[in-house]
């Protein structure tokens, strides 16, 4: 049982899929690691330090020879040319903005796994991938977000005066919304959220921030995500959001619908009516945009001095924490294809976890989710 770990080619990418905790744990259970040299190098882990954990560092031929491949993006075009027949490739896949990609690791005859599409079940909370970076994600909007706002977050009361603090509106209480919450209450803003799934709005509340909006009927689908709002549902929504947000400093917005383009919260015109100096960060911005106008990786100031921030891979910007986070949760996922008596890699489709985020098997795409469309 090999696994191979090659140095991420997405430009920006600073994270790396395994960590020297990682590999410790991987060779106790037989498994031979072979890593990249210089794969830790953007999250501050060094070559030596994989190689005292018990793994190899070589090439990238030789990481890419390996029967296993942890990754953190999807493979480029020239990753994706070293794929072969019966490897199996672990990572965030992101499988429903990569039809073709996912056509052609079946054609390959790889066995490919996109880890976002785990059930969000108990047992496959220390493997989930979409937690761990939008919990990270969550926090570094509001850094970043505070960063570009020239005022103050908390209330100060000076001799000279007092100082009001920042009114503070996240939109989209999932895992990364929570957190932003959390964190801009720490900072001492006034905090306010939206969102329309149920247990959102007792999840805000309990994070001390004041609910705002409308829970529309059946917000949430049986798996707990957010559903499309129908045009009715979303004019109500607009109307609410266009008030609140005229008396705000700091938006973040976070919302997204698994599968689909993110949902647009935020007009030009809603941008406008707000004041000179605030700041809008948008975290789905690489999905499609909760803002009009937002470009990932893009700050733009309007017209009337807001400053429009469109995110951009928010957890590689900490790479050090979400690698080690992004590296533990896939290591507890391939323990699932361990097979220690056979010395081998083995797929069980009776598991509900390796079936859910299987995708590819034996020259076709297996999930249902992506065969048709
Ligand atoms: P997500 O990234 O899919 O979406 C982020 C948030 O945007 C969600 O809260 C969603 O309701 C919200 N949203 C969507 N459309 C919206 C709209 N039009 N207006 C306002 N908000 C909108 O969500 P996520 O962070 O992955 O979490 C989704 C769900 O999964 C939550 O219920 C969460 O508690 C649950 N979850 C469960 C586990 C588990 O282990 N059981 C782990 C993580 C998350």
């Amino acid at each position: 049982m090999r696994i191979g770990v090659p140095r991420e080619q997405q430009p920006g990418e600073q994270r790396v899929a395994a960590s020297p905790e990682t590999v410790k744990k991987l060779v106790a259970a037989g498994v031979e690691v072979v890593i990249e040299a210089g794969a830790g190098r953007g999250a501050a882990i060094a070559d030596e330090a994989y190689k005292s954990a018990g793994a190899t560092v070589a090439d990238a031929d030789a990481a890419w020879a390996a029967d296993l491949v942890l990754k953190v993006q999807r493979p480029t075009e020239a990753e994706q040319d070293r794929l072969r027949e019966g490897q199996i490739l672990v990572g965030a896949l992101d499988p429903y903005q990569s039809r073709e990609q996912v056509a052609a690791y079946a054609a390959k005859g790889v066995t490919a796994f996109a880890l976002e599409l785990l059930p969000r079940t108990t047992r496959a909370q220390a493997m989930d991938i979409l937690s761990s970076q939008a919990n990270l994600a969550g926090y570094k909007i509001v850094v970043d977000a505070v960063a570009a706002y020239s005022r103050c977050m908390p209330m100060m009361m000076t001799a000279a005066g007092t100082v009001t603090p920042a009114r503070f509106f996240v939109v989209g209480a999932g895992v990364a919304g929570l957190q932003a919450i959390a964190t801009a209450r720490r900072m001492g803003a006034v905090v306010t959220a939206t969102d329309v799934r149920p247990a959102a709005k007792q999840e805000i509340e309990s994070l001390g921030a004041k609910f705002v909006g409308f829970i529309p009927e059946g917000g949430a689908t049986s798996g707990g995500y957010a559903r499309p709002l129908t045009a009715e549902e979303q004019q109500q929504q607009a109307q609410m959001v266009a008030e609140h947000l005229k008396s705000q400093d700091i938006v973040v917005t976070t919302a997204q619908i698994p599968g689909r383009k993110a949902p647009r919260i935020v007009t030009a015109a809603m941008v406008d009516s707000m004041k000179a100096g605030s700041v809008v960060m948008d975290l789905a911005a690489e999905t499609g945009g909760n803002v009009e106008g937002s470009v990932a990786g893009e700050t733009v100031t309007t017209a009337n001095g807001v400053t429009l921030i469109g995110a951009m891979n928010l957890p590689s910007r900490l790479a050090p924490a979400s690698s080690i986070l992004y590296a533990k949760n896939l290591m507890n996922f391939v323990m699932l294809l361990v097979d220690k008596e056979a010395k081998a890699f083995t797929v069980d489709e009776e598991d509900d976890l390796v079936k859910g985020a299987l995708i590819t098997k034996g020259g076709s795409i297996v999930h249902p989710n992506l065969q048709n469309a």
